[in-house]
């Protein structure tokens, strides 16, 4: 890749680095909406939606990083990706996706039934990382 027009791409979670590599293009889904971001963008700081992270490839096919939330940062061409949590495409354990959503489903009708507001704000938002990671791992 011609050095001059890359940027240099970050994942980072409270257990490390989960993605480090380069690109001309990264596709992220802030909280304001979908930014794609190409080398010599404006600095930028924002928020991240539960959703996935796609990095284009030199072969045109994308690396896909399912991210929990979390905050992006972009300057001087580097893009670092500070999630609470992040998972490769390739690292999703599907059945154990499938059974947090099932328990996360549970736990919503729970709360519906007894009126608990915060227990059922955590189970949707547990849900939605749920479907997250199994949406990016159908791709
Ligand atoms: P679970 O109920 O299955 O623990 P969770 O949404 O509560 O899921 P998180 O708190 O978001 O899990 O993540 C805890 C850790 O487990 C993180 O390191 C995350 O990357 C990892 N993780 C969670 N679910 C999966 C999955 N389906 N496949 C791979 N890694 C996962």
């Amino acid at each position: 890749m011609d050095e001059k027009s890359v940027l240099t791409i970050n994942v980072v979670t409270p257990d490390g680095s989960v993605y480090d590599s380069t690109s001309h293009l990264v596709i992220c889904k802030t909280t304001d909406g979908e930014i794609g971001i190409m080398p010599n963008h404006v600095p930028l700081l924002a928020s991240l939606a539960i959703d996935e992270i796609r990095v284009k490839k030199e072969d045109e096919s994308y690396d896909e990083i399912a991210v929990s939330g979390g905050f992006i940062e972009f300057s001087n061409n580097t893009l670092t990706v500070v999630a609470s949590a992040a998972e490769r495409k390739e690292g999703i354990d599907v059945s154990r996706a499938m059974r947090s959503k099932q328990r996360a489903e549970q736990r919503i009708r729970e709360a519906e039934d007894s009126g608990n507001d915060i227990d059922l704000r955590r189970a949707e938002i547990s849900l939605r990382r749920a479907v997250n990671r199994l949406n990016v791992s159908n791709h």
